[in-house]
């Protein structure tokens, strides 16, 4: 992926995106939104943003264009589909979230391996990590 060009255009039709599209987050041709943060934080870390990911269709993308409109916080590490981020986990594929201030609850590992979308270690991997980051040991 072309992280440059990627930023300065919309997804869903593919037009050039104005300085004033790019602030506010919103296509001026089609109307479709964006994530003006996910793609700054993409620039200032593409390592974590370019890599590549797999979907729930066993399709692959990047991290980028599964976080663009889906995450709020700054992405810091991925296991699987989740992101260990600046705000606790968030899911990149699916509008799901664990605030920093409710990682410690014990019962999160029980609960998450319930979901039929989710794989126990990639998650384990990333409460562990979000945990350390966010001060609970
Ligand atoms: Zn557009």
């Amino acid at each position: 992926m072309n992280l440059e060009y990627y930023v300065e255009h919309c997804r869903s039709c593919d037009s050039y995106l104005s300085e004033v599209a790019r602030k506010e987050g919103v296509c001026s041709d089609c109307g479709s939104e964006f994530s003006v943060t996910q793609r700054k934080y993409a620039i200032e870390n593409p390592d974590v943003y370019l890599s590549i990911m797999q979907k729930m269709d066993g399709e692959t993308c990047t991290v980028l264009e599964a976080a663009d409109g889906l995450v709020d916080g700054e992405i810091l590490e991925v296991y699987g589909v989740f992101a260990v981020t600046d705000c606790g986990i968030e899911c990149l594929n699916h509008f799901y979230a664990i605030g920093s201030s409710d990682l410690g609850d014990p019962d999160w590992v029980r609960h998450m391996s319930e979901k039929t979308w989710v794989v126990p270690t990639d998650f384990e991997k990333a409460l562990e990590r979000a945990r350390a980051v966010h001060g609970f040991s």
